[in-house]
């Protein structure tokens, strides 16, 4: 795919450079012109010629106002040499020339000098024309000053070079085949209307981030055979107040010249946003203006027969504003999602295209062992992996590398320099087996498969890693309760071992709250509050993103029972985890003795030494009733 600029270097551009050029050669030969005229008298200075006066040497004089030339006596019948000097103001200079009976006179007028007053007076005009001209030119350009206006949209064109097509996407087959839809529309439109069809005019992919939106949108441009508009939202909203507006005004203006063709706004949530959710400055009047015109130009086209699609992506639809949803507008949204089992393998069949794998490499097996990847991940693991290879000077890739960059994207980049002290050590080593025995009790479909010391990333300093053997894309209470057990097992195990706690579990006990939250105030799952939502806007629409959003607003009584809520859920977790590793003492202190020798345990020991976890009674009264 090329991008060329959307206008051809325009007629005044080409003007503004030939004044530019004349008036540039104008000012030259000012400046240098008399000078090359003749030769340059030798240059002297006053006092000198003061003395060749007074010696008697020089023959005649000619004084000037900026400068006096003067020609020594002739010798041996050769003429005298011309010198020159710059006068000072010396009234006793005439008398002196007198006295020595030396012929003087003024200066002649310089012959050119209505030549010279001339270019003084038209040249500097011509260069300011020039250079408005100019700057004029350019502003039809892209960079231009006064291109403040204009729109940024680059325009694709087809071409030869990198040309992305629905080949290069995998794993969005819904996405895919409603575009695919589109760009038929766009190169036979006969056969659509012909039935009475109406192709929708605004398409909204939208989908978590990673998941190739751009890249399907890209593919749209390197298959569609017509001109493609991008933008992103972003570029609409700028300082200047009316800036965005008039953006958008000429981008429709000029793919309306441009039809059929195929408008792509990226990040529409820029300045889509919802116009009530102010925040604390109030309304943000430069968007509302560009979502307006925005808003105003979609309408506009419906009634031309121009073909103009717009298509637009974003990863945040609840926050746009009503508006931008309504039918004739972007009606039809087109949902991205994260790959599932044979789109995450497809993804990776393409992007390894270009790497060269080794035989024991199966793609199918790292798709299974990376669930909730999106595009983006997936593209990254297999970049992690050529690179891991090639450190290690093999000439393939092979799966040990994919294995490991599962980790690295997982969690976070190995980071050997950081040494914990014995103690630390211990207390990391107790923390994670408490994660790891909890884990195995409790998920349903979590397998732990590796329990490790050495730290990682910025933040943990040991991990458990936890994989899923399935997609899932639902959970019950049972399985989040699980999840939060899991989450408190390590501080568990510090609680139960040293009786004391660390400031490591932090994190932990961040994310059990924010699930615990979200399990009472969005999933409804609190038989005290009931089935209500008490979140402010829409659930997230993708399962455990971000933590909770901010409640709407609620009586103080009920926030004070969601409070309760929400803490009893984690109590009685940590409740739960307590009493599993109690019961399973033993093997807590088996295991961390091993984890502590090897620093990371993984596969079949793993799963034989977890195999022993016995189950622990059911607290005495649950929590919940
Ligand atoms: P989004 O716009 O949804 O945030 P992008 O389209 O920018 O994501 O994706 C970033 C990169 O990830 C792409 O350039 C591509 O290399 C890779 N990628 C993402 N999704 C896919 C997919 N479905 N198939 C193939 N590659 C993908
Ligand atoms: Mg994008
Ligand atoms: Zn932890």
């Amino acid at each position: 795919m090329s991008i060329k600029d959307t206008p051809k270097p325009s007629p005044s551009r080409l003007v503004g450079n030939i004044l530019l050029g004349v008036s540039g050669l104008f000012l030259l030969a000012n400046l240098f012109l008399p000078g090359l005229l003749g030769p340059r008298p030798t240059a002297a200075p006053y006092s000198l010629f003061i003395h060749q006066v007074q010696e008697g040497e020089v023959s005649q004089v000619s004084v000037g106002q900026n400068q006096i030339l003067y020609q020594l006596k002739s010798e041996n019948g050769e003429p005298g040499q011309v010198l020159s000097t710059t006068p000072i103001f010396d009234l006793e200079l005439p008398k002196l020339l007198e006295s020595k009976g030396i012929e003087f006179a003024a200066a002649p007028p310089p012959k050119n000098g209505w030549f010279t007053s001339l270019l003084g007076w038209v040249v500097p005009p011509l260069i300011f024309v020039a250079i408005w001209r100019f700057f004029i030119a350019r502003g039809d350009g892209q960079q231009g000053v006064l291109s403040i206006g204009k729109s940024k949209a680059k325009v694709y064109v087809e071409g030869e070079s990198a040309k992305v097509t629905f080949a290069d996407v995998a794993g969005v087959e819904e996405a895919k085949a409603e575009l695919v839809e589109i760009v038929d529309f766009l190169k036979s439109p006969v056969r659509f209307t012909d039935i009475g069809a109406r192709i929708p005019k605004g398409v909204l992919l939208v989908g978590p981030p990673g998941t190739g939106k751009t890249l399907l949108a890209k593919a749209v441009a390197g298959e569609a055979g017509v001109p493609f508009f991008s933008i992103s939202g972003s570029e609409f909203v700028e300082m200047f107040v009316g800036v965005g507006s008039s953006r958008v005004r000429d981008l429709f203006e000029q793919a309306k010249k441009q039809a059929p063709c195929i408008i792509f706004i990226d990040e529409l949530d820029a300045i889509g946003k919802s116009r009530n959710s102010g925040g604390f400055y109030g309304g943000n009047d430069e968007r509302e203006q560009t979502l307006n015109q925005l808003l105003t130009e979609m309408d506009g086209f419906a009634a031309g027969d121009a073909t103009v699609i717009v298509l637009a992506a974003t990863n945040r639809p609840e926050s746009l504003d009503a508006a931008l949803l309504r039918p004739g507008r972007f009606d039809r949204q087109v949902l991205v999602d994260r790959p599932d089992l044979s789109g995450r393998e497809a993804i990776l069949k393409i992007h390894s295209q270009t790497v060269k794998l080794g035989k024991d490499v199966d793609l199918k097996a790292i798709a299974t062992r990376t669930p909730g990847f999106a595009g983006a991940d997936l593209a990254n693991l297999v970049n992690e992996a050529a690179l891991l290879a090639a450190r290690n000077h093999r000439l393939t890739v092979a799966q040990e590398d994919f294995a490991e960059a599962i980790e690295r994207v997982v969690a976070g980049l190995e980071k050997k320099s950081r040494v914990l002290n014995e103690t630390e050590k211990k207390i990391v080593a107790y923390h994670e087996v408490g994660h790891a025995i909890v884990g195995a009790m409790t998920t349903g479909s979590n397998r732990v498969e590796k329990i490790s010391i050495v730290p990682r990333g910025m933040a943990a300093l040991g991990y458990t890693l936890q994989l899923p053997t399935e997609d899932r894309f639902l959970k019950d209470e049972t399985e989040l309760r699980g999840e939060i057990a899991t989450l408190l097992g390590g501080r568990s195990a510090e609680e139960i071992v040293f009786g004391s706690i660390t400031t490591g579990a932090a994190n932990d006990l961040q994310r059990a709250t924010d699930l615990a939250e979200r399990m009472v105030t969005a999933y409804g799952m609190s038989k005290v509050l009931g089935p209500l939502a008490y979140q402010q806007g829409q659930q997230p629409m993708f399962l455990g993103s971000g933590s909770p959003d901010p409640r709407r607003a609620v009586s103080e009584e009920t926030s004070r029972a969601i409070d309760r809520e929400v803490k009893e859920i984690v109590e009685s977790a940590h409740e739960r985890a307590i009493a599993l590793l109690k019961n399973n003492r033993d093997l807590l202190e088996t295991i961390t003795a091993q984890l502590l020798e090897t620093e990371v345990i993984e596969g079949e020991t793993l799963y034989e030494l977890l195999g022993q976890v016995k189950a622990a009674p059911e607290p005495a009264e649950p929590a919940l009733v």
